[in-house]
């Protein structure tokens, strides 16, 4: 797969703000944040979407949910909530195709997670 923005934000090519790093994760504040707290969480090796994954990527995957949790407790929204997103393929929203995890927090969130577009037109 094509390489995206977030492969520079891995290899410091350009500016994120970073709160967490490990040997296969990264977590960095979304650059148009939908909630007082709004981080990407991604694997540092490229995977363009949930389609792409491997069986043998499951550990990573569960991984980047770790992270989450670790982050929501750290900096203390763990126990008022919290939403994790994926977004997967165009109609879904992605935007960036390396695979990554939102984490929002910081306000009620609402239900659903979306604008209907086809009632507004
Ligand atoms: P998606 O729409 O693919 O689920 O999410 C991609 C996210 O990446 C969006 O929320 C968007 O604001 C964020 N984003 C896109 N480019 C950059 C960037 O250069 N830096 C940071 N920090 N976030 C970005």
């Amino acid at each position: 797969m094509a390489e995206t923005i977030f492969d520079k934000i891995i290899n410091r090519e350009i500016p994120a703000d970073i709160v967490y790093e490990d040997d296969q994760s990264l977590a960095f504040k979304d650059i148009n944040p939908q909630a007082p707290v709004h981080l990407l969480i991604i694997p540092k090796v490229r995977i363009a979407t949930i389609n792409d994954l491997k069986d043998d990527q499951e550990t990573l995957i569960g991984h980047l949910f770790t992270v989450a949790r670790d982050l929501a407790r750290e900096m203390g929204f763990d126990e008022s909530g919290y939403r994790v997103v994926m977004n997967c393929g165009e109609q879904a929203g992605q935007t960036v195709f390396h695979l990554h995890l939102h984490l929002l927090a910081g306000k009620p969130l609402g239900w659903p997670p979306y604008t209907d577009r086809m009632k507004q037109a």
